[in-house]
């Protein structure tokens, strides 16, 4: 499932290859990949006819492609992919909308093989769509306001990894960077929120950061072979991960083996030295 970085790795890639390009047709080959558009697939295509995208933004993991006062709305879901790359290359069984430029070059394809990604028009969405107002800015973002985060989260009775995948506290920290950044911090994902001091808070919000400025400087992580970046690259930050998926090796720190329990109907890890677990779930 592709993560901040991996979708900030697409932004990027989007910014240099489709933005300033004019539309000349969006052609709808699942009406799935647009079911969120809700006046339907000829109302998607009709909206998107001759615009031209002004930017690439995001938040967490949405994309939007500002079109003077509207924008179309990207989530990649959990195979998404938006390629970019010659016309006359022959489409893929997974492609569910592509966007043919005028100028000729490059053509922009969706492709999802598990459609749960979605694509739509947010009309005057250029600044921020409706649809994601509710989500909270996310740490890379210079809309994040450190201050706010940590006051919501001592007000929040809840285990601090629950907290940071809370998209309306903070956004775009999933699965893998949360237990990376727990782990930098030495704080385990019981922890409860409203009980961290805020030096904890400080160096937690300092290692998410760097946990996605290090992905963003690798070029994404890939646990999944679906996801490739806008040119169809696959990233490789999988290899300096420092606990994520690691059950059994030792901790880079202390040495002691990695444990993983699970979480959420899926899974977090830590070092059972570095990061004790609280005491009946209240430290
Ligand atoms: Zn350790």
């Amino acid at each position: 499932m592709p993560e901040l970085p991996e979708v900030e790795t697409v932004r990027s890639g989007l910014e240099h290859l489709v933005v300033g390009r004019r539309i000349e047709s969006a052609e709808v080959l699942h009406p799935r990949a647009v079911r969120r558009h809700i006046a339907g697939p000829a109302d998607f295509a009709k909206r998107l006819r001759g615009r031209r995208f002004d930017g690439a933004r995001r938040r967490g993991k949405y994309l939007w492609l500002p079109m003077d006062d509207d924008a179309l709305l990207a989530h990649l879901g959990m195979s998404g992919q938006l390629l970019v790359g010659p016309p006359d290359e022959p489409l893929s069984p997974h492609v569910r909308v592509r966007f043919n430029f005028a100028d000729g070059g490059p053509d922009l394809r969706f492709t999802d093989q598990r459609t749960f990604g979605h694509l739509l028009v947010a009309a005057d969405g250029a600044q921020l769509p409706s649809v994601i107002a509710h989500i909270a800015p996310d740490p890379l973002e210079s809309a994040f306001d450190a201050a706010w985060f940590s006051g919501r989260l001592k007000s929040r009775r809840t285990g601090i990894k629950r907290a940071l995948l809370d998209q309306s506290l903070i956004s775009g920290v999933g699965n893998i960077y949360a237990d990376e950044a727990l782990w930098r911090t030495k704080l385990h994902f019981a922890r409860a929120a409203d009980r961290l001091r805020s030096g904890e808070i400080s160096r937690l919000i300092a290692a998410v950061r760097e946990v996605f400025a290090e992905a963003l400087t690798a070029g994404g992580t890939s646990f999944d072979s679906l996801y490739v970046n806008v040119n169809g690259e696959s990233g490789y930050f999988d290899r300096s991960l420092n606990v994520y998926g690691r059950e059994g090796e030792p901790c880079a720190r202390c040495g002691t083996p990695i444990r993983r329990d699970p979480f959420m109907n899926r899974s977090s890890y830590t070092c059972p030295v570095c990061q004790p677990r609280p005491r009946n779930g209240r430290w």
